[in-house]
């Protein structure tokens, strides 16, 4: 990359606690000829904090098209320029991805300085598995959308994280809990790195009483963790004999009948012998 081009830093700002930031993060702001942010008012108070007055441009979700081209022309001028969010890591569930993806299309450097994020903060207290999750932003707003969401997660295998508001808390672990086993592991961060932090591990059920006893827990920002569905994988799985046996009715008569009478003999699953027995039918079909 030639180095007369100025370079986009996406600097992660603190979720709460100031002190949350790096020494890279505050060099690169002080260093940088432009400061992008969502909320520039919001953002001057964390700059004053650490003595920074670069100069703010705002970048929001209403003028980011706009705005990224006009950046874009700034960096190619020579000037650099840092993003910010309001807090965390830009583009979590914040703007800046227009601007990202144009500058790297424009074949400029984009240079990522690590720090602080909600989704990330949580999941390392969670306590639940995370060598594999799925982060899925905002619940979505309404009712039905949200059981619907739901829904598609029950039977996920894997943790999985949302963000949601203080608004929404409440509503949300009661669509949750029409639609998950009331079992379910949760883990709802609130506040976190900040006075009133909380970090509540618990099973759905319990999660919900306690959000809808207590007005404190419906108040400020929240991380809410879901354990992943437990598949018992011998319930999964056909044994030898069952798809002998199966393989033998089958000769003889229709699925549902050879199903039916699989299941009663052997006491296994209907789905499971169902499914195996579709897969037969088909397999003669082919
Ligand atoms: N980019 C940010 C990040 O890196 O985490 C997230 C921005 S998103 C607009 C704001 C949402 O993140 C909040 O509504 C809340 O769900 C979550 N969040 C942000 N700060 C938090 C905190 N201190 N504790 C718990 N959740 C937080």
């Amino acid at each position: 990359m030639s180095s007369e081009y100025g370079k986009l830093y996406v600097v992660a700002t603190p979720i709460g606690n100031l002190a949350d930031i790096s020494f890279r993060a505050i060099e690169t702001l002080k260093q940088a000829d432009l400061i992008a942010a969502e909320d520039t008012r919001h953002v001057r108070m964390l700059l004053q904090h650490y003595g920074i007055t670069n100069k703010l441009v705002s970048l929001h979700q209403h003028n980011e098209d706009k705005a990224s081209a006009g950046l874009l022309e700034k960096l190619r001028s020579g000037l650099s320029i840092a993003l910010v969010s309001d807090a965390g890591t830009p583009l979590l569930s914040d703007p800046g991805l227009p601007l990202v993806k144009l500058i790297k299309e424009a074949g400029l450097d984009v240079v990522p300085i690590p720090g602080a994020c909600a989704l990330i903060a949580a999941l390392s207290v969670a306590g639940l598995p995370v060598t594999q999750f799925s982060f899925e932003g905002f619940s979505p707003r309404s009712a039905s959308a949200r059981k619907a969401f739901f829904l598609e997660k029950l039977t996920q295998p894997t943790t999985w994280v949302f963000y949601e508001s203080s608004h929404r808390i409440l509503d949300s672990l009661k669509d949750m809990a029409e639609v998950l086993p009331l079992d379910r592991q949760l883990v709802i961060a609130r506040e976190l790195t900040k006075l009133h932090e909380t970090i509540v591990k618990a099973p759905l059920g319990a999660a919900l009483a306690l959000v809808e006893s207590s007005d404190n827990m419906r108040k400020g920002e929240f991380v809410v963790i879901v354990e992943g569905a437990i598949i018992d994988k011998k319930d999964q799985l056909i044994t030898p004999e069952q798809e002998k046996l199966l393989s033998v009715l089958l000769e003889e008569c229709s699925i549902k009948t050879a199903v039916d009478m699989a299941v009663k003999i052997t006491g296994a699953r209907k789905k499971i012998l169902y499914q195996a027995a579709l897969e037969m039918a088909q397999g003669k079909q082919d």
